[in-house]
């Protein structure tokens, strides 16, 4: 059985594998570091369950009476520990006062970004801010199921494949289920994540502790890294990091991402989370470099929930208009040497690729300022 054709046709969600009643389906990583689904032919009874819950093949196509904002988290601390207005937190506070669970993206022991549970406010801390790495959501989705069926309170939140992904696996409505999604970009490899988390720990003699994408000291709404190793912190803006760079030229996303089907403001989740990107010309007063979050409420569950929280915040009401941004329109556009730019991952040793990249980017520093 295939599962895709190509490799634009598979997210890496999991969600097959995870709903497979035989087990005949492991995920296995390529050699750009994406992970994929491999069928064990003498395991599969052909009952086509894999298929049914692929997001890729059963995209949403309805539309909700959706409700745009724009809104901040009054808590400063909040909106610090966040990488855009902070209401990620303060949904997941709300449910977890309810008796609930919450799923987000973190880092585990060795650094590599997994979907994870926080019944707690003190767990909840790790799965706050942005990782831009693609998350592993490996039997994640079966623990929601268990959860719901407890009935407890669960919200879960990712990039909207795997949100999607979850939504066709539960294949029922679940009243306590808070399904969040973001804006999304696009999610880079795993694999060269893992190998970039070893070269840095080389480099400094140590272990990586933490890293943010969205360092806001600088309070400029999170364009800065900072990381952590044996206690010394290195810290800077996130288009010298090398990791980073790639990622914002669109060199290291994964194929399905550039030509993502979940690049628009109708969803099956709950909520959608975001930057508010231009908050400048829609409300200048807000702009404080602390970050905004855009919201898109798409059902009567969130409009409730949002009702919780909303005095934890400061906020407004919008047009669609206003917070449009790309990402809710079209995918991310494949940089023209991606293809090389994988190739030479998989082919050399990391320090040189590493090396080689930064040479690329001198010399085009150059020439822009030769030609200037
Ligand atoms: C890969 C990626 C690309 C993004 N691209 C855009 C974009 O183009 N435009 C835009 O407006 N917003 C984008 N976002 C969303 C944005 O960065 C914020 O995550 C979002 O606005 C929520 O911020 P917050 O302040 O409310 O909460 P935060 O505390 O920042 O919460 C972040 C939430 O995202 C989840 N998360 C973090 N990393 C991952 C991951 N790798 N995979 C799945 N879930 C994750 C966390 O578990 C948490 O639930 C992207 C996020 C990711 C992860
Ligand atoms: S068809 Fe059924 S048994 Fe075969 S791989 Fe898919 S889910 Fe597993
Ligand atoms: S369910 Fe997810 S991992 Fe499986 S084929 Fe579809 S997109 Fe790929
Ligand atoms: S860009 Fe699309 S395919 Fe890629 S991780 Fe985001 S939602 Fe999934």
């Amino acid at each position: 059985m295939d599962l895709y054709r190509k490799k634009e046709e598979c997210c890496g969600c999991g969600a097959c594998a995870d709903i497979c009643p035989t087990r005949a389906i492991r995920m296995h990583r390529d050699r750009e570091g994406f992970a994929y689904p491999f069928v064990d032919g003498s395991l599969c009874v052909r009952c086509g369950r894999c298929e049914s819950v692929c997001p890729i093949k059963h995209p949403f196509e309805g539309t909700y009476q959706n409700q745009y904002m724009g809104a901040q988290a009054k808590s400063e601390e909040i909106r610090y520990g966040s990488s855009s207005g902070g209401v990620f937190p303060l949904l997941a506070a709300s449910i977890l006062r309810q008796g609930g669970v919450v799923y987000g993206a973190g880092y585990n022991d060795s650094m590599e970004v997994t979907h994870q549970e926080a019944d707690d406010q003190a767990q909840l801390e790790a799965l706050k801010k942005t990782k831009y790495v693609q998350s592993d959501t490996q039997g994640v989705f079966l623990q929601v199921e268990r959860r719901l069926k407890e009935g407890r309170w669960v919200l879960f939140c990712g990039t909207p494949c795997q949100a999607r992904a979850l939504w066709l696996f539960l294949g029922k409505e679940y009243e306590k289920l808070l399904l969040v999604d973001l804006v999304c970009y696009g999610a880079p490899s795993p694999g060269l994540w893992s190998d970039y988390v070893a070269y840095l720990e080389k480099k400094h003699h140590g272990k990586l502790m933490d890293f943010s994408f969205r360092d806001k000291r600088a309070r400029d709404c999170g364009h800065s890294y900072a990381y952590m190793i044996d206690g010394v912190e290195y810290a800077g803006s996130l288009y010298q990091d090398p990791f980073c760079r790639m990622y914002f030229a669109n060199d290291t996303l994964r194929p399905s991402c550039y030509h993502c089907k979940f690049c628009t403001s109708d969803r099956s989740s709950d909520v959608t989370l975001g930057d508010f990107w231009g908050i400048e010309k829609v409300r200048a007063d807000m702009e404080d470099g602390m970050g905004t979050s855009m919201l898109i409420l798409h059902t009567d569950k969130a409009k409730k929930v949002w009702e919780q929280v909303k005095e934890d915040t400061c906020w407004f009401a919008c047009e669609r208009e206003d917070l449009l941004q790309p990402r809710l329109r079209v995918p991310t556009k494949r940089a023209k040497g991606r293809a090389l730019c994988m190739f030479l991952y998989s082919m050399l040793p990391f320090s040189v690729f590493l090396g080689l990249g930064n040479v690329v980017v001198d010399l085009w520093k150059l020439c822009k300022k030769l030609f200037r």
